[in-house]
C-alpha cells in the first residue's frame, strides 16, 4: 500500500451559516446517494503547497458526509522530485528537453509506486498533478479514475506536453482549474473545470483579530506601526519573488517606511528548487532591514504554520501574489476572504478570482505593482471597499463545500 496521510473528519454542519442553505442542502442530498463510496486521493507530498491544503479539508469533509475516503502519497525520491519539478516548470512553459534518461526515471518511479497500489481498492481514484499521474499505465482496472491538474498548462513546453498527454488520456476524466489550461487536443467529454477552494474554518482562515495578528508579527521583528506588504508563496520562479522585491523598492520611494514580508516556508517534499531560489532572492534583497524573509519552519517554534500565515494575511496592508503563471493561487482567495486588497499577477487562476479594480488589482509588471501598492496604502477607504468585495467573491465561489459538491456530482457521473 502507498504511504497513508491521516486526516481528521470534518462535519458539514460546521459550515451552516457560512455557506448558502442551497449549497448545504445540495451536498446533503448528494452525500446520501453516495454514502459508503470508497474514494482514494493520491499526490506526492503530505504538506506544503496548494494541493495538500485542499486535500486536508476536502478529504476531511468527505469523511464527514459518509464517504470512505483515503489520501495516499507516492514514495519520495530526491532525483525523481528534481525531475518532476522540471516537468512542472516545463508544463507551465519553461524550455525543457526531456531526455531518454529522464523519461526512464519517471517511468521507473511510476512502476515502483504502482506496485505499491496493487493491493489497494477503491470505487474512484483521484490522482493529483503530474508526479503520480503515470501510475495508470501500470495498473489494470484502474477505473474510474480522475487526473486532477492544478497547474497552469496554458503554454506548456511541447516536448513535455507530448510526454504527459497520453498519460492524461488514459484517465476517465481530467480536471483543470480554468478553461484556458485545457489543450485543444484533449477530448471535451473528459474535461471538467473545478475552481479550487479554501476552508473558511481551518486555522489558516478562521477569524483572527488584527490585534492578535499584529502581536504575532511583532514577535517576528515586524514593526506594527509601519505599513506592510506580504507575499505568501513557496520560493519559486513562477511566483516572481524578484519582481516583488523590485516593486517594493519602487513603492518605497513614495512610502519610505514600507516593510515587505516574503513568507515561503520549506514544507513540501517535492519542491527541490526552493532553497536555490531563496538564496537568489536573499541576495537581491541586499540586506534591507525592512525586508523579512521566512523559509525555516523551525523559526516558528510552537506556533502553527497556519496561524503564522493567517497572522501575515490579516496583519498586512496589502497582499501580493505577483505570479507570472498560476494554477489558481489559494493565497489569493485566503487573503480575499480576510477582506484584504490583493494585487495579483494578471495570469491563470488569479484572473478567475480578481476583477481588476473591483475586488483587487491585476498587474503585469513590477512598476504597475508598485503603483497599486502606493495607491492602496494611501487610500484606506479604497482598501476597505475592495476587501469587502473580495470577501464576498470568495464566499460565493471559492469555499470548500462548493468544491466538495463539484466532486460529488462527478462521482455520481462516474459510478
Ligand atoms: N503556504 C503556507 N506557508 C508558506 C507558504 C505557503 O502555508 O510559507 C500555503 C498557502 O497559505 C497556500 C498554499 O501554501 O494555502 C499555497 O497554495 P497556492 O495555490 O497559493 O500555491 P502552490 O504552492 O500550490 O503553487
Amino acid at each position: 500500500m502507498l504511504p497513508y496521510v491521516r486526516v481528521p473528519t470534518i462535519k458539514l454542519e460546521n459550515y451552516q451559516g457560512v455557506i448558502s442553505d442551497e449549497l448545504f442542502d445540495e451536498v446533503k442530498i448528494l452525500a446520501k446517494e453516495l454514502k459508503g463510496l470508497k474514494v482514494t486521493f493520491v499526490n506526492s507530498t503530505p504538506r506544503g503547497g496548494g494541493v495538500t491544503e485542499i486535500l486536508k479539508s476536502l478529504v476531511g469533509l468527505m469523511l464527514g458526509i459518509g464517504l470512505k475516503t483515503e489520501w495516499h502519497i507516492i514514495p519520495p525520491g530526491r532525483k525523481f522530485f528534481g525531475l518532476t519539478k522540471e516537468l512542472h516548470n516545463a508544463l507551465q512553459g519553461k524550455e525543457f528537453s526531456l531526455s531518454f534518461k529522464a523519461r526512464r526515471l519517471y517511468q521507473h518511479h511510476m512502476e515502483r509506486s504502482a506496485e505499491l497500489m496493487l493491493d489497494m481498492e477503491s470505487n474512484v481514484w483521484i490522482i493529483n498533478d503530474p508526479q503520480p499521474a503515470g501510475v495508470i499505465h501500470y495498473l489494470p482496472n484502474f477505473h474510474p479514475s480522475v487526473a486532477h491538474f492544478h497547474i497552469d498548462t496554458s503554454h506548456p513546453n511541447k516536448d513535455t506536453w507530448n510526454f504527459i498527454e497520453p498519460i492524461l488520456l488514459a484517465y476517465d476524466k481530467i480536471i483543470f482549474s480554468a478553461k484556458e489550461f485545457v489543450a485543444s487536443t484533449l477530448p471535451k467529454r473528459k474535461i471538467k473545470i473545478f475552481a479550487p477552494a479554501i476552508d473558511p474554518l481551518s486555522d489558516k482562515n478562521k477569524p483572527l483579530s488584527l490585534q492578535t495578528a499584529k502581536t504575532i508579527l511583532e514577535s517576528f521583528g515586524i514593526d506594527p506601526t509601519k505599513p506592510l506588504v506580504t507575499q505568501v508563496s513557496r520560493f519559486d520562479p513562477w511566483k516572481d519573488p524578484m519582481g516583488v522585491i523590485q516593486a517594493y523598492y519602487l513603492a518605497k520611494n513614495k512610502i519610505p517606511n514600507l516593510q515587505l514580508a516574503l513568507v515561503g516556508l520549506f514544507l513540501a517534499f517535492d519542491d527541490s528548487e526552493a532553497m536555490r531560489i531563496f538564496k537568489q532572492v536573499k541576495k537581491h534583497a541586499g540586506g534591507d532591514p525592512d525586508i523579512f524573509m521566512f523559509s525555516d519552519p523551525q523559526e516558528l517554534g510552537s506556533l502553527k504554520v497556519d496561524i503564522f500565515v493567517n497572522a501575515f494575511q490579516v496583519g498586512s496592508d496589502v497582499i501580493l501574489q505577483k505570479s507570472i503563471r498560476e494554477g489558481f493561487g489559494l493565497t489569493v482567495a485566503e487573503a480575499m476572504w480576510k477582506e484584504k486588497p490583493v494585487i495579483g499577477g494578471n495570469v491563470g487562476g488569479i484572473k478567475i478570482q480578481i476583477k481588476n479594480g473591483e475586488n483587487g488589482f491585476l498587474v503585469s509588471s513590477p512598476q504597475e505593482t508598485a503603483k497599486r501598492i502606493v495607491q492602496i496604502i494611501k487610500n484606506p477607504a479604497l482598501a476597505e471597499k475592495m476587501g469587502k468585495n473580495a470577501h464576498q467573491t470568495v464566499k460565493e465561489k471559492f469555499l470548500m463545500p462548493r468544491l466538495l459538491r463539484d466532486y460529488l456530482k462527478l462521482f455520481k457521473e462516474l459510478v
